[in-house]
């Protein structure tokens, strides 16, 4: 894949990017080794007033990255600005909570006795380089949900952004530059996904995180195994939404339709199975057909708009055979279904809801990566948590009930790294994110995330 700046509204290449050669990669390598050998020894207050740097100059810096962005991956423009400014507040909160989240542990005297220590303490220690494998549907979010935590932990960065989106991965590193980050704590490497196997492989890389596809999870999870390597992995999902009959029906219905079509319907915690209760299917589903088909597609950057373009060719054409597949085999579509008529240039597809759908259909099983929303009607609780369950992925699922016992029991039940009542799930600093199944393993944010790539050291005093 060229790594390219191409407009999804107009299919326009506006900027390509050469890869860098070994050479280039070679002395980012080496300038990472050197950076952490330093950047170790600094402490939580000079990090953090790094950091706070950071945060303000991103925020000044808001409209022109989010014009980015919106040009590089085709979210609209109210979208871009709302990730940055979620970026800015996951930064200030790792400067002001690193500290605390990453503090020496004290196990009790009693637990440690038997070991004949005197004391004993618990310090995380930061890893060295941790390769960072990223997605474009969230370009800025992305990298900074990793960044932050793994820099105010005193680790160093290097970034393999997805292809399209260069120049957000560019400006990323430019911004830890012009905050006063050490060179080479935090570097961006323009490459293809080929070169990541060599740095893996690199002795100088300690550990890496990827945001991605199952593909590119497996990859780089195998021969980070095979280099007895700490990796996260954070990848698709095919989120539930459960409707039950206490839930609040306007309320579940507005949520549906922002939590599906998010992003134009790209992101992994988009809801993207609709679990309704016979009771009160009817009516749910006649509200959330209306108000997705009467969402506004168009150009991304008019502030009218609801819904912008999916990022790539590629990505439109994967849905296309996804919803093709299911309306071949029997799905009807209530609403959308197609390419707008009225927006032939760009990856524009319709907001579209599915119904009748059937375990022989891909669209079953598989991740929707676009606006398009499976539309299921269960007898009752337990027909609806099987439901929910019967996909590889458990990243996040959402349930609507008001009912005590029932949220009780769902979150026993649901087979996922979050459960979400009476609300949409949105990734938050001070709560944990990751998933399970094939939605990949560990967690990124809270001191969950900071301390994935810390060792946790264990000192023992005789
Ligand atoms: P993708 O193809 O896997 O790309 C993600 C990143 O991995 C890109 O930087 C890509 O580089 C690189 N890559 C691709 N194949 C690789 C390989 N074999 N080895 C090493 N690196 C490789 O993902 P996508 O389709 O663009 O992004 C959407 C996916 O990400 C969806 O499945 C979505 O659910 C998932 N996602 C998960 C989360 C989460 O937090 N769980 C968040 C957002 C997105 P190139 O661009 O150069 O190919």
């Amino acid at each position: 894949m060229a790594i390219a700046t191409v407009n999804p509204a107009t299919g326009e290449t506006l900027k390509t990017f050469d890869a860098l050669n070994a050479g280039e990669i070679e002395e980012r390598l080496v300038r990472s080794a050197r950076a952490f050998s330093e950047y170790r020894l600094t402490d939580f207050a000079q990090r953090a007033g790094l950091m706070h740097r950071a945060a303000d100059l991103l925020e000044a810096d808001q409209e022109g990255v989010a014009r980015t962005i919106t040009t590089e991956m085709g979210k609209t423009l109210g979208s871009a600005r709302a990730e940055v400014a979620k970026c800015v507040k996951a930064m200030r909160w790792y400067a002001e909570h690193a500290e605390k989240l990453l503090a020496d542990e004290h196990p009790e005297q009693d637990d440690v006795k038997d070991s004949g220590a005197e004391r004993a303490l618990v310090r995380y220690r930061p890893l060295g380089t941790v390769l960072a494998v990223m997605p474009w549907n969230f370009p800025l979010w992305q990298v900074v949900r990793f960044a932050a935590p793994a820099l105010m932990a005193g680790n160093t960065g290097l970034l393999k952004h997805a292809s399209n989106v260069p120049q957000t991965a560019l400006y990323v590193e430019e911004l830890f530059r012009r905050a006063g980050f050490p060179e080479g704590v935090f570097q961006t490497l323009l490459v293809g996904s080929g070169a990541v196997a060599d740095l893996l492989r690199d002795e100088r890389i300690a550990a890496a995180t990827l945001t991605g596809s199952e593909p590119a999870g497996r990859s780089v999870a195998s021969i980070a195994g095979d280099e007895i390597k700490k990796t996260v992995l954070e990848l698709g999902g095919s989120d539930p939404f459960l409707v039950l009959p206490s839930a609040d029906l306007d309320k579940a219905v507005r949520t549906a339709v922002t939590a599906r079509v998010q992003n134009a319907g790209q992101s992994c915690i988009a809801a993207k199975r609709f679990i309704v209760h016979t009771d009160v299917f009817e009516q749910f589903s006649s509200g959330f057909v209306e108000r997705m088909a009467s969402l506004k597609l168009g150009d991304p950057m008019d502030e009218e708009t609801d819904v912008g373009p999916l990022s790539s060719s590629k990505g439109r054409s994967d849905l296309e055979e996804l919803v093709d597949d299911a309306t071949r085999r029997g799905a009807t579509a209530l609403c959308g279904g197609g390419r707008p008529q009225h927006l032939p240039n760009g990856y524009f597809y319709e907001p579209t809801v599915l119904t009748g759908i059937t375990e022989s259909m891909r669209i079953h099983r598989e991740e929707t990566f676009g606006p398009v929303a499976s539309l299921y009607r269960v007898a009752d609780l337990d027909e609806a948590v099987a439901l929910a369950n019967d996909t590889p992925f458990g990243l996040s699922s959402n349930a609507w009930t008001r009912d005590p016992a029932e949220q009780e029991e769902l979150t026993r039940d649901l087979a996922a790294g979050a459960i979400y009542f009476n609300g949409m799930t949105a990734s938050h600093p001070g709560l944990p994110f990751g998933g399970t199944k094939r939605s990949g393993y560990g967690r990124e944010l809270a001191g969950h995330g900071i301390r994935e790539f810390c060792n946790a050291t264990t000192v023992w005093f005789g």
